[in-house]
């Protein structure tokens, strides 16, 4: 996953003037592999943490509705992306 998204920083640096938009829902099931429920497509802000991995325990709410975490990298003010959320992810991590 860190590789797809190293690739698409470097295609974004090519074209400044656009926002960056990071789109987690694209080729992705839309049901909850947890839950089994339909997802909604969200969109949500990128935040780069300045880490590689999460210490967050994301296993009770795969789907909950978060910003996109970019590690190291920050893609500008005006970057988003969009993610799948679940409602009973929702519920599980409040
Ligand atoms: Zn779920």
């Amino acid at each position: 996953m860190l590789i797809i998204v190293f690739s698409l920083a470097v295609s974004a640096l090519a074209t400044p003037s656009e926002p960056f938009v990071i789109d987690q829902t694209k080729h992705t099931s839309s049901s909850c592999e947890l839950h089994h429920v339909q997802m909604s497509r969200v969109r949500v802000p990128l935040y780069a943490s300045g880490i590689a991995s999460l210490p967050h325990d994301y296993s009770r709410c795969p789907h909950g509705r978060r910003p996109i975490d970019t590690g190291c990298t920050k893609f500008g003010e005006d970057a988003y992306g969009y993610i799948w959320v679940c409602p009973e992810c929702e519920k599980a991590c409040k």
